[in-house]
């Protein structure tokens, strides 16, 4: 018996003698599967072959990814608060290196995932740390490894501070995914406040702006409604920066215009006939 490992997406399965027929997550149009079919590997073998890398992006906020690249090339935050800190999505990689570094930076009172292209090897994360995982319930259906450890929270906001977490509260955004959340950080960017959005908002390579999409592999658009909503969700929350689904993107400054002034753009794009 052992847990299937889809090399495609990263996600975990349930332990089993055999490996499943397919992936539910890669199926999906908002995954894909590779043309050579459907491929499996483990978190031994990834554990044989890849390593964490680690940068920090600000004080108090650490990234990490894998090298080389695995699966949809899924990077986590990792945020330390007075109290307790929060992994912001994960990584289907969990060595012995990373969980002593986890360890050292005062280990995790929470986990929190974006959307299911995170969830990975979260009930494995869950188990190290002794944390709970928060995930939207609005996506339950996509969860292919169930454990005690998952939390469903439901509506379009939950602050962390019950779980040990402070100055942090997710917040659904939709669009991506229907239970698509972000993460707002009050003492992020010095005290002016980040966002942590995943690719639920995801940063464009001119930094000054923001997209969104149902899916980035199949590039299946938004309607302006739920582009509308993303918008309007993170609205009422205060934050100059968004950390984004990749290393170098990332919003800077400015981040809460960038946010409306890309929502207008794209709703625009989708919504006007224009030749040009
Ligand atoms: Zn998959
Ligand atoms: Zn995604």
């Amino acid at each position: 018996m052992h847990h299937a490992l889809c090399a495609t997406c990263g996600t975990q399965f349930p332990a089993s003698a055999t490996p499943p027929e397919a992936c539910p997550i890669c199926l999906d149009e908002r995954q894909y599967v590779a043309p050579g079919g459907q491929r499996w590997t483990s978190l031994d073998a990834l554990r044989r072959t890849h390593r964490n890398a680690w940068q920090r992006l600000e004080p108090d906020l650490y990234g990490i990814g894998t090298e080389p690249r695995f699966a949809i090339g899924q990077r986590a935050l990792l945020i330390r608060t007075p109290r307790g800190n929060v992994l912001w999505d994960c990584i289907a990689l969990l060595d012995d290196a990373t969980v002593d570094l986890v360890r050292a930076l005062g280990g995790l009172a929470a986990i929190a995932i974006s959307h299911p292209h995170y969830y990975t090897t979260m009930v494995e994360w869950a188990h190290t740390f002794d944390a709970p995982v928060l995930l939207h319930a609005d996506d339950r259906a996509h969860v292919v490894r169930d454990d005690p450890s998952l939390r469903f929270w439901e509506g379009e906001a939950r602050d962390l501070a019950d779980v040990g977490v402070d100055g942090v509260t997710l917040v659904r955004a939709g669009g991506h995914f229907a239970g698509g959340t972000v993460l707002h950080w009050a003492a992020g960017a010095q005290g002016r406040g980040a966002l942590l959005s995943g690719d639920v908002i995801q940063v464009v390579p001119d930094t000054r702006w923001v997209s969104f999409m149902r899916s980035y592999p199949n590039l299946l658009p938004l309607d302006a409604a739920r582009v509308r909503r993303i918008a309007a969700a993170v609205a009422p929350y205060a934050f100059d920066r968004i950390y984004g689904a990749w290393w170098d993107l990332h919003v800077m400054h400015d981040a809460h215009a960038a946010v409306a002034r890309s929502a207008d753009r794209y709703v625009a794009a989708v919504s006007a006939s224009r030749d040009d």
